[in-house]
């Protein structure tokens, strides 16, 4: 069924249920379960045997990429991490002396990355902010433009089709972080970036209880290096956490629906508060990044951001919060919060809060963050 030609282009609900669902097989379950082997049997010839030892491949995690490549429109690789998963298409392509362009207010860890091992490695990095595209300046004499897009946590929008337009036509790579976005809103790779990369532990799964990352490309000589350098490397994900990833992305467009719907709505109410201020959500009409993200994005995330007036009422809002629980990560079904400037390292000021919307009923979640507010006011 899943594999059968599509009599027309199937709708997000109907493609996330079947992503990766093999064909039906007499007695076996839809999505078979995790194939704990380290090894597999293997006679004579190992060419002739499709898994061999479960750091080159496995097949949970082939189901979970070929459904993963469906949604991206380009082959998958799974990784650990998010960051395996960056490390992946940064360390193995860039050589001293290349020039790296990157955001200066995207994911800290990346930028860490980048600065750090990168540039002991003589590496160029060019930091360049999220609310503009990258100018001819930086990326001139680049080999990738990285970019992340929404970003995190400055909710910033980047047209990729016009960065990669001139990234191509500098000689220049382009890779996005679409993590924010999941392929369902975004397809970077439809808008001629050459590596997608994501980290699964957060919109894409949801749930909150996994950390797991993929890059898509459609070289396919870039798809054998990132197989090759996992093999190599060997931080792979464990055949369990692929395979919750895999029964978590059925739910993907309705979550997606939801979170997305509600954070609007949220948005909209915080803008008639006087106490509340900056409020960012690139769903929002009159949001800097709303024109470019309603050209190139199909539904705009969960996370929203805001800033209260100092750290003292971000604090007490974030206490006084029934729903929403104080974590670092977002996307996931329950709506989470953080004072963003309790990690220091990004230019946000004291009362910044990223919120990340779930899955709760939008009036129970928007009366609770009033009834906080007022709150935390008094
Ligand atoms: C979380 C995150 C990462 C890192 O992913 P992990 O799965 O935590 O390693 C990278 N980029 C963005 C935008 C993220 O939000």
């Amino acid at each position: 069924m899943a594999e059968q030609k599509p009599r027309r282009p199937l709708r997000d609900r109907t493609r996330v249920v079947h992503a990766g669902v093999p064909r039906p097989v007499q007695g076996a379950p839809q999505l078979p379960g995790p194939a704990l082997a380290s090894h597999f049997h293997l006679e004579g010839d190992p060419a002739t045997s499709p898994y061999v030892y479960s750091r080159d491949g496995n097949p949970t995690w082939t189901l979970y990429q070929r459904a993963l490549a469906e949604l991206e429109g380009g082959p998958a690789t799974v990784f650990a991490s998010g960051m395996a998963a960056a490390a992946a298409v940064l360390v193995p392509l860039l050589r001293p002396g290349d020039v790296l362009v990157a955001p200066s207010d995207g994911y800290p860890a990346v930028r860490s990355l980048a600065t750090g091992h990168l540039g002991r490695c003589g590496i160029e990095v060019r930091l360049v902010p999220s609310s503009e595209p990258p100018p001819d300046s930086a990326i001139e004499g680049a080999r990738l433009v990285w970019l992340e897009t929404p970003s995190n946590p400055s909710l910033d929008v980047v047209d990729i089709a016009e960065v990669a337009r001139r990234a191509h036509a500098a000689g220049a790579l382009v890779a996005v972080d679409n993590t924010l976005a999941t392929p369902l809103a975004q397809r970077p790779l439809d808008l001629g970036a050459d590596y997608s990369v994501s980290s699964d532990s957060k919109h894409l799964t949801g749930h909150g209880d996994l950390i797991l990352g993929h890059v898509a490309v459609r070289d396919p000589d870039r798809r054998s290096e990132l197989v090759g350098w996992r093999t190599e490397t060997g931080a792979i994900a464990g055949p369990f956490e692929v395979w919750l990833a895999h029964r978590s992305l059925a739910t993907l467009a309705l979550r997606l629906e939801q979170q997305s719907a509600t954070a609007l709505a949220l948005a909209e109410r915080l803008l008639f508060r006087e106490d509340v201020a900056a409020v960012r959500y690139p769903g929002l009409p009159g949001d800097r990044a709303h024109e470019v993200a309603k050209r190139q994005m199909r539904g705009f995330g969960s996370v929203i951001s805001f800033t209260l007036e100092d750290r003292g009422r971000a604090e007490r809002f974030l206490a006084d919060c029934e729903l929403v629980e104080q974590a670092t990560s977002f996307g996931g079904v329950r709506s989470s919060a953080e004072r963003r400037a309790r990690w220091g390292g990004d230019d946000l000021p004291e009362g910044f809060i990223r919120f990340s919307v779930g899955c709760e009923d939008a009036d129970d979640l928007i009366a609770d963050v009033e009834r906080a507010l007022d709150l935390s006011a008094g």
